[in-house]
C-alpha cells in the first residue's frame, strides 16, 4: 500500500493539464523588477545605485541577518528606478527595476549545461555558497536554505528528505524539473546530504507522477543512499510536516520543527538550485513556473528570469482570455488572488493559475450546520469551526490556547466546507494577531 500522512487531508481534482508540457526558456523582458524581499526573513539591504549597469548573477541586495537572502541581477543593464512597488503579496516592497542590455553574465558562472558530479567543496563550503546564491525553499515557502542547512549544536539530522509531491492542484513545474533536470537534482541533492552530513536521502513522489517515479528510481540506482518514496495522492503531503509522516513516519510536536525529529526537507527545485550554485557557481536569479488554468487554450512551463512581471508571462502564454474571473499566483489551494498581473514574479512563484468567471464566482455563505466536516480533513488536528468563531469574536487568547499557530495554511478546511464558510480567512486574521501577542509577550 502506498504511504501517506494519517490526519486528515482531501482530494481536489488535480487539474494538471500542463503536465506533459516542455519547460520552455521564457524570451529576456525589457525590464524586471526585483524586490529586496522574497524570502521569509528580514529584507536584504540594498548594494545598488540608480543608474549603476549590473551584470547577470551580480549581487545587488544582502542579507541583513541571519534569516534573510541574497538577491541577485537577473538580467545585465541599468539600474533605472529603486522604488516601492506592489508584489503579489499585496503589499508594496522595495524593489530594484532594472532596464535590460543584452545578455551579459558575471565571469565566474559557468554557463554550460556540462553535468558536473564530483562536488569539491566541504560542508561549511556548502553552507556558504547557498547563503551566497541567495537560496531559498522554491517549493513556496521561502524559507532560506541555508538557515535549514545549518543544524543548531545539540541536534542532528539522520535523513534528508525531499519534496516532490507538489500537491496542489494545477501545478506541474516540480514535476518537469526532476523529468527534465532529474541528474542535476540528484547532484544538488548529494551536495545536500554532504553539507548536513547524513547519508541518507529519501525523494518523496505522490504516485500521480508517475513518470517521475520511474525516472528519479532510474537515477538512484546510481547514488547510494538516495531512494524514491511513491506516495498516494492527498492534499496537503506537500507540507513539511505531512511529508515527514508520510515518509519516516515520525510526527513533528507542536511549535517543533522538522529537526526534531532528526528530518530536514527541501524541495525538488531547491535541489536543483543547489546544484547550480555549487556546481555553476549561478545564484537564484531564474525559476520554473507553470501558468495554467481552465480558461487557457495551451499551457506552459517556463523558467523564466526573477523580476519579469506576470503580465509579461501571461503576455506570451496567449494574454489573459476573454472567460478568466480570477488570476492567483500560485495553486488554487495555498495561492493569492492577485489585484493587479502588473507585479514581479519572485523566488518563490511556482505557477499563475487563471480561473473561469464561473468558478471564480465565490458562493453564498451559510451558517455553520456542526458537521465536523473541517475537523475531519484538518491535516494539523485543529478545529478550524471554533478558530474562526472564537476569531469573530475577537477572543484571542482561546484562539491561541487552541493552537492556531499550528495551522499551515493549506485551505482543506474551507475547501470542504458545504457552508461555505470563509474559515482559512478568518483563522489567518486569528494567527496574525495571536503572532502580535506573543510577539508582545516576548
Ligand atoms: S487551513 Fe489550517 S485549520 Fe484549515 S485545515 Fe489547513 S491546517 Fe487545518
Ligand atoms: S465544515 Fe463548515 S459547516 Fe461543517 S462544522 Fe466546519 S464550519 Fe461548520
Amino acid at each position: 500500500m502506498l504511504k501517506t500522512f494519517s490526519k486528515g487531508g482531501v482530494h481536489p481534482p488535480e487539474n494538471k493539464f500542463s503536465e506533459n508540457v516542455t519547460i520552455k526558456t521564457l524570451d529576456l523582458p525589457k525590464t524586471v523588477s526585483i524586490p529586496i524581499s522574497q524570502h521569509i526573513g528580514s529584507p536584504a539591504t540594498l548594494v545598488v545605485k540608480r543608474r549603476e549597469k549590473v551584470k547577470v548573477g551580480q549581487i545587488i541586495a544582502k542579507t541583513s541577518g541571519f534569516i534573510s537572502a541574497n538577491i541577485h541581477s537577473s538580467v545585465s543593464g541599468t539600474v533605472t528606478k529603486i522604488d516601492k512597488i506592489m508584489d503579489g503579496t499585496g503589499y508594496k516592497n522595495t524593489a530594484v527595476i532594472i532596464k535590460v542590455a543584452g545578455d551579459d553574465w558575471m565571469e565566474n558562472i559557468d554557463k554550460s549545461q556540462e553535468l558536473k558530479k564530483d562536488i569539491t567543496l566541504n560542508s561549511q563550503q556548502i553552507i556558504d555558497k547557498v547563503l551566497e546564491s541567495g537560496i531559498v525553499g522554491l517549493g513556496g515557502a521561502t524559507f532560506p536554505s541555508h538557515v535549514k542547512l545549518s543544524i543548531p549544536k545539540g541536534q542532528k539530522a539522520d535523513v534528508l528528505i525531499i519534496n516532490g509531491v507538489e500537491c496542489e492542484p494545477y501545478l506541474t513545474a516540480d514535476h518537469r524539473l526532476m523529468l527534465e533536470k532529474g541528474e542535476e537534482m540528484m547532484v544538488g541533492i548529494e551536495i545536500l546530504k554532504k553539507a548536513l552530513n547524513v547519508k541518507r536521502a529519501i525523494i518523496g513522489i505522490e504516485n500521480n507522477k508517475k513518470d517521475a517515479i520511474s525516472h528519479i528510481e532510474k537515477l538512484c540506482e546510481n547514488y547510494n543512499g538516495s531512494e524514491v518514496v511513491s506516495l498516494q495522492v492527498k492534499y496537503p503531503q506537500g507540507g513539511e510536516k505531512q511529508l515527514i509522516k508520510a515518509v519516516i513516519n515520525k510526527e513533528v510536536p507542536s511549535g517543533g520543527l522538522p529537526i526534531h525529529v532528526g528530518a530536514v526537507v527541501h524541495n525538488v527545485g531547491t535541489a536543483f538550485a543547489v546544484y547550480e550554485a555549487v556546481q555553476k557557481n549561478k545564484p537564484l536569479i531564474e525559476r520554473v513556473v507553470t501558468v495554467t488554468g481552465k480558461p487557457m487554450e495551451k499551457t506552459y512551463n517556463f523558467i523564466a528570469r526573477i523580476g519579469v512581471s506576470l503580465e509579461e508571462i501571461i503576455k506570451a502564454s496567449g494574454g489573459v482570455p476573454e472567460d478568466t474571473g480570477k488570476i492567483i499566483s500560485g495553486g488554487p489551494m495555498m495561492g493569492k488572488a492577485l489585484n493587479t498581473i502588473d507585479v514581479p514574479m519572485t523566488k518563490g512563484t511556482s505557477g499563475i493559475l487563471l480561473i473561469s468567471k464561473k468558478d471564480a464566482k465565490r458562493r453564498k455563505i451559510e451558517v455553520c450546520i456542526r458537521c465536523a466536516k473541517c475537523v475531519s480533513v484538518c491535516p494539523m488536528g485543529l478545529e478550524p469551526y471554533l478558530l474562526m468563531t472564537l476569531t469573530e469574536k475577537k477572543m484571542f487568547e482561546n484562539v491561541e490556547e487552541e493552537k492556531t499557530m499550528d495551522c499551515i495554511e493549506c485551505g482543506s478546511c474551507s475547501y470542504i466546507c458545504p457552508s461555505n464558510r470563509p474559515l482559512l480567512d478568518y483563522i489567518r486574521l486569528g494567527k496574525s494577531e495571536v503572532g502580535k501577542i506573543m510577539r508582545e509577550r516576548r
